[in-house]
């Protein structure tokens, strides 16, 4: 399977900065066949970069974007307008679910957008540090997993990425603390093994699982040597161009 480095900028760079930085990711960045990276900048730069990328070196997401296809949601994107524009489509990151209270339901209506609409989803799980400290996390994962995919078809299932980033290991969270490669294996088995129960063990095994929360240059190389983890979800480093580029490298040098 192909390792996917994904880099969210959140609500970060105006659209010259965006493409001043792409720019530089794209001289700074060879086409791997192995390895898949991808950015997710806002939306008023996706239609911009959708016509600067090279799509053989880097593949572009949206952050997140409204179910439905057309009418009269005011201040909404959706995955049929993005069609074309983006591959991937970040979902249930846990800022959406957070601060802007999407639910499962809005999260799996989200997941079968993006299928509709020949875009990759790439849905988002993670427990709270008050959930993680209950010992809640296996229940917490397993409901936002298989709510998150039970409108996916058969077919379909194994077109979708999974990426499990702990809340409390986020880098803008407050204290957060770093998860242990031990700690993201584990949990990594567990998400394997739901999937296996769900899906069949065939399917469930094709289905990509990236880590996110504070990956940085340094513990990259870690986390992506940990079984069951096929890539990194990256928020305050791939701000950073520097870092990005180093983590994708460590990636590079884990798959040969
Ligand atoms: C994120 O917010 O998805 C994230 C992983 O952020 P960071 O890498 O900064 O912890």
């Amino acid at each position: 399977m192909k390792s996917y480095i994904v880099g969210n900028w959140k609500m970060n760079f105006s659209v010259g900065e965006s493409s001043v930085y792409l720019h530089k990711l794209l001289q700074k960045t060879r086409a791997f066949r192995d390895i898949e990276v991808i950015v997710a900048p806002s939306f008023v730069a996706l239609q911009p970069l959708s016509l600067q990328v090279d799509r053989k070196k880097i593949r572009l997401a949206a952050q997140s974007a409204n179910p439905h296809d057309f009418g009269a949601y005011t201040g909404e994107v959706s995955y049929t307008q993005l069609r074309g524009i983006v591959d991937y489509g970040i979902i249930g990151h846990s800022e959406r679910r957070q601060l802007f209270h999407e639910s499962d339901k809005d999260i799996r209506a989200s997941v079968a957008a993006a299928l509709r609409n020949q875009i990759t989803p790439i849905l988002c799980i993670g427990e709270t540090e008050t959930e993680h400290t209950f010992g809640e996390t296996h229940d917490v994962l397993r409901d936002q997993l298989l709510g998150g995919l039970s409108e996916v078809s058969a077919e379909d299932i194994s077109k979708v990425i999974i990426a499990y980033e702990p809340i409390w290991a986020i880098s803008t969270t407050t204290d957060s603390r770093i998860a242990s490669p031990d700690e993201i294996g584990e949990i990594a088995q567990f998400i394997r093994r739901t999937l296996v129960d769900a899906y069949g063990e065939s399917t469930a095994e094709a289905i990509p699982l990236l880590y996110g929360g504070s990956v940085n240059p340094t513990n990259a190389g870690a986390y992506l040597t940990v079984p069951g983890i096929n890539g990194l979800l990256i928020g305050g480093a791939s701000l950073i161009g520097d870092q990005f580029i180093d983590i994708i490298e460590t990636a590079k040098k884990v798959k040969d």
